[in-house]
């Protein structure tokens, strides 16, 4: 079932003193439920402006953004507040992320609040969503400073999944952690979606994440998709040069093992 389809979406930062400045122009894709499309390109090639744009927290310039049926590039704060708890992101730096006053639990129930779960549900929730990304409900009194990365990105991940989203944005979810935890955060993601069902929409110049994760493969050059298709066939037989060279400058060290100490 389609989630998100995004047709011609085009982006235009406008500059002080300078022409506008072009950063997706374009760009079409679907994404279905179940499924993982990766965004692979060099730095600045528009991947997170275009999941921004998806996430309605940029107002594309031109282009038709659905969720499910409903068109959404065109729509008003009061509306787009209404279908944010369907679509999450999930950003690069888990540190940044958390409010470094609010303890695991405030950060969960502010999560909670914007979701359909009752008042009184809502501590069981939390607890509910802290063995979904398995940790331990002790981390519940804990509060940033005295969590590693690995644990602030697995709360990121569950405070995304507090409202039940059909979509979620991941923003080079696993490049600001150590390479031990970062496989165990992949196959987290990969768990979490085969249980729920939630469309990905994946940043990530990490190849070997994109091949673990991901199920399709967009290559973007400066804004544009260059080249689209099944991650197996696009990487073993990449037909554009921008992705030939994405693929030959990736070192490929493999993920770490999925067993070890907990990140
Ligand atoms: P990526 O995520 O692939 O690294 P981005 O989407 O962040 O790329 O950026 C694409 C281009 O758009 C870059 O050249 C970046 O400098 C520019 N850009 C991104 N956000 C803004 C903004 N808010 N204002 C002006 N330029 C921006
Ligand atoms: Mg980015």
């Amino acid at each position: 079932m389609e989630v998100i389809r995004v047709r011609g979406l085009t982006m235009d930062f406008r500059r002080r003193g300078a022409s506008a400045f072009r950063a997706v122009e374009d760009v079409s894709f679907t994404v279905d439920s179940g499924e993982t499309l990766a965004l692979v390109g060099e730095s600045g090639s528009g991947k997170s402006t275009i999941g921004r744009s998806v996430l309605r927290l940029l107002k594309p310039t031109a282009g038709e953004i659905y969720l499910g049926d409903e068109r959404i590039d065109n729509l008003g704060y009061q509306e787009l507040r209404e279908l944010r708890p369907r679509m999450q992101i999930v950003f690069q730096d888990p540190f940044g992320s958390m409010n470094p006053a609010f303890s695991v639990r405030r950060t969960l129930m502010e999560a909670l609040r914007t979701s359909s779960c009752p008042k009184h549900e809502r501590d069981r929730r939390a607890c509910t969503l802290l063995d979904e990304v398995r940790l331990d409900h002790r981390l519940l009194e804990r509060h940033r400073d005295e969590l590693s990365g690995g644990q602030l990105q697995r709360i990121a991940i569950a405070r995304a999944l507090a409202s039940d989203p059909k979509f979620i944005f991941l923003d080079e979810p696993t490049s600001a952690l150590d390479v031990s935890v970062r496989g165990q955060v992949v196959n987290l993601l990969a768990e979490l979606q085969e249980r729920h069902h939630v469309a990905y929409l994946l940043a990530s110049h990490e190849l070997d994440v994109v091949e673990t994760l991901a199920h399709r493969v967009a290559v973007l050059d400066a804004g544009r998709i260059v080249e689209a298709g099944q991650v197996e066939r696009v990487f073993a037989d990449p037909l554009d040069p921008c992705t030939r060279k994405l693929v030959q400058a990736e070192s490929r060290e493999p993920l770490a093992p999925q067993e070890g100490a907990p990140g």
